[in-house]
């Protein structure tokens, strides 16, 4: 399906029947794989011939629509995950070990932040966080000889920056690793970070993708791009024989297109076992089958809300980087040209007690710890996900008191306006 927009690989792609066979595709609900002789399921195990025969390492239903994603972001080879935590700490953790350091752009989800400040550097992993908007000399200066990759998020959740990826790319190339970029808020519909440079994208497919707040998962995918040979010294766990797997070397074996994930499949999903369930994955693949329908919908509506809320005298700033005010107004032309995504952030006059009282009175917008969902939902940091945090602390942490993050869903915008409108009224 290489040759087709992304609106047709959004409906058909990874999938593709045989005669007679299901329209839709199958959820394989099984556990494990049958075998005429134990010599057929020696070969799956010496990875000699490729199959199924346990679903804590591999699913079918799971890789039809891994294949989608490939397809949509341009890769050559993927999977899936039990969450996007998963997806990203594999990403990771499969070229970088004990011993290993990590460059990563400070601006990036909680969750990923945690996992490698506090849980990474339990297992001996380094770290050094550098601004999204870094110059090439100080991501240069953070580099060092056992630097494996460079972690950055695309836009930024919560605080909706959006990262220069040529720049990221340029620096983690000069210093032999690659680029993982986390894509979930744009999605493949609105920015593919392969094209610019991105070695390996991640996905929360919780979001977006999914799009029904119905599933959490999680997705890899290899752009097939990176040269793990060129530099085998640094990524011996590619390029030198996997004992636990009878002598095989991923690289040589695999090629460039296929050693990353085969690797992350045979060794990490093998050992730690975050599969997505395959009954997630087809719930997954329904949501991905409208991504193309949704996403400019989305971005419609929080561009519309953006402005909406830039010109009120209660709403003191607004994130956005739709919006012409915006720091990032600039590089979203270039990386995001039709939109990044629904997601809004703004403060009220008044800090924490504004902000509460604000949600409170919304009646379309629903308050809860997700975003990207097709039902518009709010949070407020501070009273919430950031709450053992004092006021200076999230001052600091750019997590402002009266800081309100709105996740703009698919409803009516001229709907979602006058909520907003009605609830200012109240502060
Ligand atoms: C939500 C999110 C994650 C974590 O994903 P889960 O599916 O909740 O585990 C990672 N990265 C970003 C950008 C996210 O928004």
């Amino acid at each position: 399906m290489s040759d087709f927009k992304i609106n047709t690989k959004c409906v058909q792609a990874g999938y593709r029947p045989g005669n007679g066979e299901p329209r839709q595709i199958p959820i394989i609900q099984s556990t494990t794989f049958k075998y005429d002789t134990s010599e057929d399921m020696g070969k799956l195990f010496d990875l000699e011939a490729s199959g199924y025969f346990y679903t804590r390492l591999q699913n079918p239903t799971n890789d039809y629509v891994a294949a989608k994603l490939a397809e949509l972001e341009g890769g050559t080879a993927a999977m899936l995950t039990s969450s996007g935590q998963a997806a990203n700490f594999f990403a990771m953790f499969n070229i970088c070990e004990n011993g290993g350091h990590i460059v990563a752009s400070s601006s990036i989800y909680g969750g990923t932040f945690n996992l490698i400040d506090v849980t990474m550097r339990k297992m001996g992993i380094d770290v050094t966080f550098v601004s999204p908007d870094a110059t090439e000399d100080e991501l240069n200066a953070a580099f060092k000889d056992n630097t494996k990759l460079v972690f950055g998020e695309t836009i930024a959740n919560p605080a909706l920056t959006v990262l220069d990826i040529e720049k990221f790319a340029k620096a983690a190339h000069a210093h032999g690793v690659p680029l993982i970029i986390d894509n979930t808020f744009p999605t493949p519909v609105n920015c593919r970070p392969i094209e610019w440079g991105a070695d390996i994208v991640t996905h929360s497919t919780t979001k977006y993708l999914d799009g029904h707040g119905a599933a959490v998962g999680g997705a890899i995918i290899d752009s097939g791009k990176f040269d793990w040979m060129a530099h085998a010294d640094k990524f011996p766990g590619l390029t030198t024989p996997d004992e636990s797997y009878h002598g095989i070397t991923y690289a040589e074996k695999f090629g460039k297109e296929g050693a990353f994930i085969t690797k992350a499949t045979a060794q990490l999903m093998r050992d730690f076992g975050c599969i997505q369930s395959p009954q997630n994955a087809f719930i997954l693949n329904l949501g991905i089958e409208s991504l193309h329908v949704r996403m400019p919908r989305h971005v419609e509506n929080g561009q519309a809300v953006a402005e909406f809320l830039e010109k009120h005298p209660k709403v003191t700033k607004v994130n956005y980087s739709g919006l012409k005010s915006d720091k990032y107004y600039e590089i979203a032309q270039k990386y995001l040209p039709n939109g990044g995504c629904g997601v809004v952030s703004f403060e009220i006059e008044g800090g924490r007690a504004a902000a509460e009282k604000f949600m409170k009175a919304l009646k379309i917008a629903a308050i809860e710890t997700h975003v990207a969902d097709a039902r518009t939902c709010c949070l407020n940091p501070a009273t919430s996900t950031h709450r053992q945090m004092t006021d200076e602390q999230l001052e600091a942490a750019g997590i402002p008191a009266g800081l309100v993050r709105m996740s703009c869903g698919l409803e009516d915008k001229e709907d979602l306006i006058a909520d907003l409108e009605q609830a200012l009224a109240t502060v």
